[in-house]
């Protein structure tokens, strides 16, 4: 009885130790695989080491959108709504973790049930929550958006005020801001006293701290008073931007100029600009620096949401550079990088949703790998 169950014991053992060893071997050649991969893309290794990357700090709002359960319908017809974690600086955050980059954001959410999921959102994708502070008076922001069938995207904001707006300077985490390498952060938390003072304040002790400050405005029209505030404010703070990120909506909003060409990009350029990025859906992007532009495509994918693809886009692009800012000087790595934030914008377009469609960095090299 004792020597069958001996017997017994030791066949399990040798499944088992087969079956870890296959499965040692299989993980082995993916790891193999994506290495060669990324020495043949030339891109920087992202998944080993996160560690020893350099942090990515992004500063704003985090929202929860409503989106109808029936597409094309008006918010007024939508029969009910589901929730989705949104907010183009969280997105970015969770852009850069998701591709193994380090990210850490700074907010303030509502001291409520909403609050506190969105920041298990964050924490759950390996986001740094050390800089979210929690408003016990005011709620989380909610949006309703909807895509009306004729085309027209429908907003309404339960912002009055909501926590995010409240942020305030003292409320800062210093020393984390200081430890970013990038601090990137948007237009919104410019809106109202005291998040926008909050926000020159983080921007101000991130550049004294030696980060590189990258910008994308992600103008939201209906959040403010008119548009001519909304021009002033976000040119407000634009010479102090090393890379600003502005789409083809943006340019025509910020010029005033119906045609996007070269000249009206360039109106847009400051001393202190590294890179002028501009986003074109899926026609790709442009770049503009000091010393060379040019585009780069986009890849064909069957889109069915564009949430978010601005911002997989922009994080993409810092999880590639923040640890070397040389490649902004240098047109073939540029190119390079380009493509691989290319990739994740695309990708970003296939599911419903922002935050549900970021890629990791194996999906991402894929898509490069196939086209
Ligand atoms: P934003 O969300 O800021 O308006 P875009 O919609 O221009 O930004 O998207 C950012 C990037 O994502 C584009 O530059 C492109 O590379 C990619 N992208 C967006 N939409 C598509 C699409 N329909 N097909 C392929 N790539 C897309």
């Amino acid at each position: 009885m004792t020597s069958k169950a001996l017997n017994h014991l030791f066949t399990l053992l040798n499944h088992y130790i087969n079956y870890t060893n296959l499965r040692s071997l299989i993980i082995l050649s993916i790891i193999f695989v994506l290495r060669s991969l990324e020495h043949k893309l030339d891109l920087v290794p992202m998944s080993s080491n996160v560690e020893k990357k350099g942090l990515i700090v992004s500063f704003g709002e985090m929202l929860i959108d409503f989106v109808p359960t029936e597409s094309g319908v008006s918010l007024a017809q939508s029969p009910g709504f589901l929730k989705a974690p949104g907010g183009a600086p969280a997105n970015v955050a969770i852009a850069v973790t998701r591709l193994g980059g380090r990210a850490a954001f700074v907010g303030k959410l509502g001291d409520d049930e909403f609050g506190h999921m969105l920041a298990g959102i964050l924490r759950e994708n390996g986001v740094e929550d050390k800089g979210i502070n929690f408003d016990k008076g005011a709620r989380t922001a909610l949006a309703f958006v909807t895509l009306r069938s004729d085309g027209d995207r429908e907003f309404m904001f339960y912002r009055n005020p909501s926590a995010d707006m409240l942020l305030r300077p003292d409320e800062l985490n210093l020393e984390l801001i200081r430890s970013a390498k990038v601090f990137h952060y948007g237009s919104i938390s410019l809106i109202t006293e005291p998040c926008r003072s909050a926000h020159l304040k983080a921007m101000e002790v991130a550049k004294e701290a030696g980060a590189l400050l990258s910008y994308d405005p992600n103008l939201r029209e209906p959040l403010w008073s008119s548009p001519e505030e909304a021009r002033t404010q976000i040119m407000s703070i634009w010479d102090k931007a090393e890379i600003i990120k502005v789409s083809d909506v943006e340019i025509e909003f910020l010029t005033q100029n119906k045609t996007i060409d070269d000249e009206s990009a360039m109106s847009l350029w400051h001393p202190n600009l590294k890179l002028l990025l501009v986003t074109l859906g899926e026609k790709g992007c442009r770049y503009y620096t000091k010393g060379f532009h040019g585009s780069v495509e986009a890849f064909d994918v069957s889109a069915v949401d564009t949430t978010g693809a601005g911002d997989s886009f922009i994080g993409a692009f810092l999880s590639q550079i923040v640890d070397d800012q040389t490649v902004l000087e240098e047109e073939e790595r540029l190119r390079k990088v380009l493509r691989f934030a290319n990739a994740c914008g695309a990708i970003t377009t296939t599911k419903k949703g922002a935050i549900p469609a970021l890629p990791s960095e194996c999906e991402a090299l894929s898509l490069l790998k196939d086209k």
